[in-house]
């Protein structure tokens, strides 16, 4: 399976700095041979200029949200079709900022994953648990519920990514063990099998603090099939360090 680098550049940049960021992104992918997927999705505003920039580069262009009706009287809001026609081909969905500051539910995950299946989008579906929960021993059973609750029925593995981010590795700079990340990408595997025809297909991110220094170990664990880069995403170098260390 191809591993998959996406960065979310989330509510940072102004036009000349992504613009810049792009271009260096670019730059690199036309130089070197990369195995890799490499997404990158930044702020809204940003998403025209950047499409114009990575045209023809190879590198993918998401969105950090959508809304699950294509369109209609919400104001402020944008459609997936909006996303796909300004040339996304992923979205993430239900990050846990997200979640924590919009309140978003897994059934409002699940009716946006419905939402980008029908403008044609892959959805980047955020699901981890929090200090609290994973100190209580609930992981497995937090994963879980949100994973059921924020996946329609009937989706193909193209439709569909899982980022498995642990709301207190997450710009922390704290990470969990190898074998912790292990065992919730195994349960994830598992599941899946109750959402798609082909969970083996479906690539699974790990995302939380990843850097240079930890991508190469956290890249060769089981069922870790790629990375959901935040902040190591705004700086070239470290985000292209990440993307070959995802093979
Ligand atoms: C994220 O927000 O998706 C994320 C993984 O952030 P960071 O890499 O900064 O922890």
């Amino acid at each position: 399976m191809r591993k998959l680098a996406a960065g979310n550049w989330k509510m940072n940049g102004l036009r000349a700095d992504g613009v810049a960021l792009a271009k260096e992104l670019a730059a690199r992918a036309a130089r070197e041979k990369i195995a890799s997927e490499i997404l990158i999705c930044p702020p809204a505003t940003l998403l025209f200029p950047v499409a114009a920039v990575l045209d023809a580069s190879g590198i993918a262009l998401g969105a950090q949200n959508c809304h699950a009706e294509q369109k209609g009287a919400h104001t402020g809001e944008i459609g997936a079709a909006m996303l796909r026609d300004v040339g996304c081909t992923y979205v993430i969905l239900g990050h846990s900022e997200r979640r924590a500051e919009q309140g978003e539910s897994d059934a409002v995950v699940c009716a946006k994953v419905e939402a980008a299946r029908a403008a044609g989008l892959s959805a980047i579906v955020c699901i981890g648990e929090t200090l609290a929960e994973r100190d209580a021993g609930h992981t497995l059973a937090v994963v879980e519920r949100q994973l059921q609750g924020s996946l329609p029925t009937g989706l193909n593995p193209a439709e569909l990514v899982i980022a498995y981010e642990p709301v207190w590795a997450i710009g922390t700079g704290r990470t969990p063990t190898a074998d912790q990340v292990a065992e919730v990408h195994r349960h994830i595997r598992r599941l899946l099998a109750t959402r798609v025809a082909e969970p083996a297909a479906v690539r699974i991110l790990y995302g939380g603090s990843v850097k240079p220094a930890n991508a190469k170990e956290l890249m060769s664990i089981p069922n870790v099939d790629g990375a959901l880069v935040g902040g190591a995403s705004l700086v070239a170098e470290d985000f292209w360090a990440i993307v070959k260390a995802c093979g």
